[in-house]
């Protein structure tokens, strides 16, 4: 496979073949809350959370079709793009009534240069309303449902004041499943308290439950958040590159070779990233998780019994 070649399937080459060119993701900021911000389930967020560092709209004054008409106006003049995945990003996409939902992501409709609608949610706010709304898109768009997770270890999920379990996400992929939308995973790499092992059996179990792809985060510390308390007072020890390279191997060697790897390391903006800068070479890293496999001989799904699930175009 290009993707052995490869040595993991990345998301360019899942939409590539699908496409048959490169197609831009353009971030959203839909103007929808989050349960675990607006004192629903908490006021205080998930402790690493700061929507600003990581999402180029989040809190935009700009309508959706501002954001959607200046994204796709840069690439295609920056790099002759000519087809865009619409992704729902900022905060908790499927957190509002379900007319309200389809008031927002029909504004796609508008945009014939749209071929996806990806949208990034929390497993515990979906039902099945929701998904059904969503299902309809697969008639004219590669739709994708994307769960924050982080990790299957509830004892972890606490620590980090996620504010859902490990169950509510197997619930939320078994009613995606059912509706045939493809199901993406975030997970943190490097949590809190999380180990080699913990994270080895987050692989595991991750390979197991039939989604379609994973999209990887190391731990960084943002401004403003929980997490920059925890790592200014000295008692957070993040990973080092080095470290990350090797865990990151070695949980693609125990991923289904079927499943995208939406994203292999999280970015965020200069003046918010507070710990480990390293994050920001991210071709470099890329580059270096490559060759990291090579240098093993291995690539991704190489200690992978299980055959993962389909996705669209495959
Ligand atoms: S669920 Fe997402 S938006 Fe809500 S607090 Fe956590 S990271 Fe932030």
């Amino acid at each position: 496979m290009s993707r052995v070649k490869e040595r993991f399937y990345s998301f360019n080459n899942y939409l590539r073949g699908i496409f048959g060119t490169r197609v831009h993701r353009i971030s959203l900021d839909a103007g929808l809350g989050c349960p675990n911000i607006d004192g629903t389930l908490s006021d205080e967020g998930c402790i690493y959370c700061n929507n600003k560092g990581f999402a180029a709209y989040a809190r935009t004054s700009k309508t959706l079709e501002e954001q959607i008409e200046s994204s796709m106006r840069f690439y295609s003049q920056h790099l002759g793009a000519k087809k865009f995945i619409a992704y729902f990003q900022a905060f908790t996409n499927t957190y509002a009534q379900t007319p309200h939902l389809k008031k927002v992501y029909d504004t796609v409709k508008k945009f014939d240069e749209i071929v996806g609608v990806f949208i990034s949610t929390r497993p515990d706010c979906v039902d099945e309303d929701k998904i059904k709304l969503i299902a309809e898109y697969k008639k004219n768009y590669l739709v994708w449902i994307e769960y924050g997770l982080q990790t299957t270890h509830d004892h972890i999920l606490n620590s980090i004041n996620r504010n859902h379990t490990y169950k509510d996400f197997l619930a939320a992929v078994e009613l995606t499943k059912r509706y045939e939308i493809q199901v993406g995973v975030h997970l943190i790499v490097g949590l809190p308290s999380a180990t080699y092992q913990d994270m080895m059996d987050d692989a595991l179990r991750i390979a197991k439950c039939g989604i379609q792809g994973v999209k990887f985060h190391v731990l960084h510390v943002l401004k403003d958040t929980q997490l920059e308390k925890v790592y200014r007072s000295g008692r957070l020890r993040l990973l080092t590159r080095a470290e990350y390279i090797k865990v990151l191997c070695d949980y693609l060697e125990r991923l289904p070779s079927r499943c995208v790897v939406l994203r292999l390391i999280s970015t965020a903006f200069g003046e918010y990233l507070v710990a480990p800068l390293w994050i920001n070479q991210k071709s470099k890293i890329i580059e270096e998780i490559s060759q990291e496999l090579e240098k093993r001989g291995t690539h991704q799904g190489y200690y992978c019994s299980y055959e993962g699930a389909r996705c669209q175009g495959q």
